[in-house]
């Protein structure tokens, strides 16, 4: 046990050292730490890179500089900060968790990761991340750059998220969490997953955790983190109604809240027999349709097949028959959150490439 204990002390000393001497200190979230910019770092971080990260993150607080203004936020607005960035879902909850932050806890960001947990969009770890970071107090962060580190400093077998192999992982994480220097050692970890123990090519050289690293020792580093069992993707098939006028004006629809894309605006979408009579519900007469270039969006579950069609019809002053459906600019940036599909076909019409 006295063993088992000096060896986790070991570990942290060593990633302590090591991150002193070569860890990021010049992180956008780690000047000025606050709760709330530690968590929207950690949310943003969530499934992005620290490089793609950080101009999202820069004008996300610019735009929203505190809790308050981020509840006070529409989601329109919002979401078009995140645009690009992928994983929607966390806006939106960054977005309802800042609201409840407001009505529950008079706009103070609760530091224990219990009532963390229960705001929406944050789990475990991050919540751990959240508390370790910002009170340097005792408390356990496995995102995925901790689960690479420590599947290949322990040899730890099994896919992480498998049930079994992630209670290992959690108590393994807890144990080696110093009680000294909490912040650091958070940051220590992640860093080290980040910029040394790399998905591909981890740099063993420069790794403080190399004269025990059971991974490196026995040369199977390449056999974790195991990957997830494959499974074949189902497809998907969605036909989007790229509606312009001849104002230079592009037709978009806001989708529902919840659900996939939810609260991002996008083409509005139907199947390849329905283009007529979904052209008669908006109450609009083609002049033209044209079916362009298929292609494919590949989400977490399934692939998405995409056959836009190009409509071109008539400006007119009569209402659109349903407000989910809005005229916009072609040549505006509007403070809405578009798909990624829709992005890509939007500069093609600015470029008139179609
Ligand atoms: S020695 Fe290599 S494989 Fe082991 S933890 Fe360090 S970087 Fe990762």
């Amino acid at each position: 046990m006295q063993r088992h204990s000096q060896l986790n002390e070991s570990f942290a000393n060593r990633l302590l050292l090591w991150f002193d001497r070569y860890g990021r200190k010049e992180l956008p979230w780690q000047k000025d730490i606050t709760p709330y910019r530690i968590w929207v770092s950690e949310i943003m971080l969530q499934q992005t890179q620290v490089n793609t990260v950080i101009p999202y993150y820069n004008r996300f607080l610019e735009a929203f500089p505190t809790i308050e203004i981020l509840a006070a936020a529409n989601e329109d607005a919002v979401l078009h900060k995140w645009t690009g960035l992928g994983y929607y879902a966390r806006a939106r909850n960054l977005l309802k968790a800042a609201q409840e932050v407001m009505m529950k806890y008079e706009g103070k960001l609760p530091l224990s990761v219990d009532k963390l947990c229960e705001l929406p969009g944050i789990g475990r770890s991050t919540a751990g991340a959240i508390v370790a970071i910002c009170t340097n107090k005792y408390a356990v962060i496995l995102d995925g750059n901790v689960k690479r580190v420590l599947t290949r400093y322990l040899s730890i077998g099994g896919w992480p998220g498998k049930n079994s192999v992630m209670d290992m992982l959690w108590r393994e994480a807890s144990a080696l969490t110093p009680r000294h220097r909490v912040a650091d050692y958070t940051q220590a970890i992640m860093d080290l997953g980040a910029t040394v123990c790399r998905r591909t090519k981890p740099d063993c050289k420069q790794c403080p955790l190399n004269s025990d690293c059971q991974a490196l020792l026995t040369n199977t580093i390449d056999l974790y983190p195991e990957k997830k069992p494959k499974k074949t993707l189902p497809v998907k098939h969605a036909c989007l109604l790229v509606i312009t006028n001849d104002k230079r004006q592009v037709m978009l629809e806001k989708r529902p809240s919840s659900g996939l894309w939810g609260g991002l605006w996008s083409f509005p979408e139907t199947r390849a027999e329905n283009i007529e009579a979904s052209l008669k519900t908006l109450s609009l007469i083609p002049l033209s349709k044209k079916t362009l270039n298929s292609f494919r969006h590949t989400f977490s579950h399934f692939h998405l097949e995409i056959i836009p069609v190009h409509i071109k019809t008539k400006h007119s002053n009569k209402r659109i028959a349903l407000a989910k459906h809005q005229w916009f600019n072609l040549d505006d940036t509007p403070a809405i959150g578009l798909t990624r599909p829709v992005t890509l076909i939007l500069k093609k019409l600015r470029a008139s490439l179609i």
